[in-house]
């Protein structure tokens, strides 16, 4: 049951007011990792690779360690590309079995992203069983290669959202609101939430139904969080969290087991904590039994 596309399980969320976690991997380590703490919890998920590690690892590769985890769990799991902005990637990732494809045209102007973004579109809608997440404005910080200014990140107009959405005929969309990628410069972030709420009504009061995405989840306060989700927030992306806990627990495993050769061993523990940055995650969004 497990393999599917992201924008029924992310209507269903929109409806009951939770958020499915969206959590970038890099490894194979932090894929099983994340699946597990998911069937633990009974919560759907999303698995996210960026460019980057698509590209190291290959599509395929990714496909398959999927595909493997997914079939043998009693949960809906997607497989999805993350800010890719080239188009033909996005096409050999939806060839290679990802789920939902990322198309980041957002630093292009607005019609030169309609029609980039449709090309995925098309492409994947053809395909059969692989939704697209399209952005509009762009999220400040760095994401793989993708790196915006916070003087270059515009935020998204509500009304231009609802026209990009419907040209574009995207399953989910990503608006810019103020939350930014890596790590936090202040605690308290400037969200907008009114143009959030408004996107978010606008876009679902319609007939056109898609799901929002909050973009940049790392390191908001869980108030933040949940009001966000509240608002319509119906799919979270983390990212940053997991590479800090990733590079720390190894960093503080080998640093105090400096003659110890036993890479299970390092594993083992990246892994615990990996699982425990999930389960926070997922108790916070709502998501957990929603399976
Ligand atoms: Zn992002």
């Amino acid at each position: 049951m497990a393999i599917v596309d992201a924008k029924a399980m992310l209507l269903k969320a929109t409806e009951e007011k939770y958020a499915v976690g969206a959590f970038n991997c890099t490894n194979l380590i932090q894929m099983e990792a994340v699946v597990e703490t998911a069937v633990e919890l009974k919560a759907p998920l999303i698995l996210q690779a960026s460019v980057a590690p698509s590209v190291f690892l290959k599509p395929r590769v990714i496909a398959a360690i999927y595909r493997t985890l997914a079939d043998s769990a009693p949960i809906p799991i997607c497989l999805h590309l993350d800010h890719c902005n080239e188009v033909e990637f996005c096409k050999v990732c939806a060839d290679a079995g990802y789920t939902n494809i990322m198309i980041d045209a957002s630093k292009q102007d607005f019609s030169e992203n309609i029609r980039q973004t449709k090309e995925v579109v098309d492409y994947c809608h053809q395909l059969g069983g692989v939704s697209v997440e399209g952005e509009l404005g762009t999220v400040s910080g760095v994401e793989d290669q993708v790196r915006v200014s916070e003087d270059e990140a515009a935020l998204c107009d509500p009304e231009q959202a609802l026209d990009f959405v419907d040209q574009t005929g995207i399953d989910i969309f990503a608006p810019a609101i103020g939350t930014a990628h890596g790590v936090y410069k202040t605690k308290f972030p400037k969200i907008d939430f009114e143009r959030f709420e408004k996107t978010a009504k606008l876009i679902n009061g319609s007939k056109l139904r898609v799901p929002l995405v909050v973009h940049g989840g790392t390191g908001l306060q869980p108030d933040v969080v949940k009001k966000l989700v509240a608002l319509g927030g119906a799919k979270y992306n983390v990212s940053t969290d997991l590479k800090h806990t990733l590079i720390d627990t190894t960093y503080d495993y080998i640093s105090a087991h400096r003659q110890e050769y036993n890479p299970g061993k390092v594993d083992k523990t990246v892994k615990e904590a990996i699982k425990a940055r999930i389960a926070y995650w997922i108790g916070l969004l709502g998501s957990a039994g929603k399976a």
